[in-house]
């Protein structure tokens, strides 16, 4: 099977090595590209694995799951990596395309297009979702890092 990322690979040895945890994702866009499949494939353990630790509490897992059972996903195009944030922030425009069903019960493409948060912590990528509650400007970023959350992964949310 070739994998659902679109990397021209074998899912075995593409996004299959990181949703087994046989490997940890080498950069943000990487982890992007491995957070997809997992979409696809309905690994839903592991988009809660690879969102920032301190919300994977608040993620509602039954509706992660609904939803990227009921989406027709058609590919990922991965835009641009907008790290100038430092090494330890990054983040990364795609567009993930899906088919949306029309009256005339045909389908038509659309996408996705985003710009996602990554935090690095401790050597592991993680996406910071932006729908979950968030830190005010002045608490501790919510990446453990010690820092305000408006100093540290605030400027990656922001466009
Ligand atoms: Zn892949
Ligand atoms: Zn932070």
């Amino acid at each position: 099977m070739w994998c659902p990322c679109g990397s021209g690979l074998n899912y075995s040895a593409c996004c299959q090595l990181l949703h087994l945890g046989q490997e940890i994702a080498q950069s943000a866009e990487q982890l992007m590209r491995s957070r997809y499949s997992a979409y696809v494939l309905q690994e839903i353990d592991y988009i809660v694995k690879t969102t920032a630790p301190s919300q994977q509490k608040l993620l509602d897992q039954q509706a992660i799951a609904t939803w990227s059972k009921q989406t027709k996903w058609d590919g990922l195009d991965v835009i641009a990596d907008h790290s100038k944030l430092g090494k330890n922030h990054a983040q990364v425009e795609f567009k993930a395309y899906y088919l949306a069903p029309t009256v005339a019960d045909s389908a038509i493409r659309d996408a996705h297009h985003e710009r996602s948060a990554f935090v690095k912590i401790a050597e592991h990528w993680y996406f910071i979702d932006p729908t979950v509650a968030l830190p005010t400007m002045k608490q501790p970023c919510l990446c453990g890092s010690q820092k305000k959350f408006k100093l540290c992964c605030y400027p990656c949310l922001t466009d």
